[in-house]
């Protein structure tokens, strides 16, 4: 198992099955389990039919590692737009930007301003939500994201249970009142700097949502999202507010489109806060085989869609 995610994570960053790959049809009609479409128009879409189960949504436009200025800048404007767009359809959508994209790898400065572009153009009340990417990123991300808050309370950071340094981290963002969204972690880390076994990457989950749940309700965090498919942990997220007195709307999961939709659907009807993130974009290569790692049954998924007419 360990060995397939590996190797599918290293092929999540092969360009040439990235040029290569998204041409197969097979291919292209397993990834349309996890998206809606390519496009604003089809993200739009399916938001609104989340709306009518009561499911809110997050808006994410695949791509990372973005090389030059023009092509980050473009992305800053696709998301303006994007935030227009959700804002005249009244729709309580957010967004959920990685930094790489924005222009990270070029310079943090240039990165920082497209970022405060986007979270001005966000209602006060939403999130824009900010990825966490490699280990090698964290540290910019951080920076980045510690300077955003200072002038604009509307900003998330997504965190990584898997990480050794991750509770530290919290820490020291706690002071500073910051919205998080815990994740388990999608990228192939050494050992020294993420936990290799997935039980400890769990138990180190549910202790930093423990702690996120207690600052949340202590008014030290602005808000906490729990990001994660794994339904015997949210059994435990939702056991423990429950006895700490927590109202039920105080736990928010957010899920993948197309993943858990039972589970997504349960949460919202029984009162939890439940949110998908919905990914739309033609860059969609190396994000669609992160998902594979994450669950190699996906691999047998995408094999009997070879077969499929
Ligand atoms: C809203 C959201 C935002 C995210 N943002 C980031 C981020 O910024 N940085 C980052 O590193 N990672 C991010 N991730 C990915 C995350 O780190 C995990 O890789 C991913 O969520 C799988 O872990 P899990 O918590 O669902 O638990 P797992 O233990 O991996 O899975 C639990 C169960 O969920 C189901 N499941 C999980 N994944 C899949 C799948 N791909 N297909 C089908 N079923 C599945 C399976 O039933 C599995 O047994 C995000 C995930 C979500 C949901």
């Amino acid at each position: 198992m360990a060995l397939m995610r590996s190797m599918l994570l290293a092929a999540s960053q092969n360009v040439w099955l990235r040029e290569h790959a998204v041409n197969y049809p097979f291919v292209r009609r397993s990834v349309s389990r996890f998206m809606p479409g390519e496009t604003l128009e089809a993200a739009l879409a399916a938001a609104q039919a989340l709306r009518l189960k009561n499911l809110g949504s997050v808006f994410t436009h695949l791509g990372e590692n973005v090389s030059d200025r023009d092509e980050a800048r473009k992305v800053t404007e696709h998301y303006l737009e994007v935030l227009d767009r959700i804002h005249q359809l009244n729709l309580s959508t957010e967004v959920s930007v990685k930094l790489t994209q924005l222009g990270l790898d070029l310079s943090p400065e240039f990165c920082f301003d497209n970022l405060i572009q986007i979270i001005r153009r966000e209602s006060p009340s939403a999130t824009v939500w900010v990825d966490m990417e490699a280990s090698n990123y964290v540290d910019a991300t951080l920076n980045i994201y510690k300077n955003a808050l200072k002038n604009h309370p509307n900003v998330g950071l997504c965190l990584q249970s898997y990480l050794r340094r991750t509770q530290k981290d919290l820490a020291d963002l706690l002071p500073l009142r910051p919205a998080i969204r815990l994740v388990k972690g999608a990228y192939k880390e050494p050992p020294e700097i993420a936990f290799p076994k997935k039980a400890d990457v769990n138990e180190n989950y549910f202790v930093l949502a423990q702690e996120l749940l207690r600052a949340q309700s202590a008014g030290e965090c602005s808000r906490a999202a729990f990001g994660t498919h794994d339904v015997a942990l949210i059994r435990r997220l939702a056991d423990f507010a429950g006895q700490q007195g927590y109202a039920k709307a105080i736990l928010e999961v957010q899920m993948l489109y197309g993943i858990q939709r039972v589970e997504q659907e349960r949460l919202a009807r029984e009162g939890y806060r439940s949110i998908v993130l919905v990914a739309y974009g033609s860059y969609w290569y190396p994000w669609f085989v992160r998902r594979l790692a994450e669950r190699p049954a996906n691999l047998w998924f995408m094999l009997r869609n070879v077969f499929a007419s």
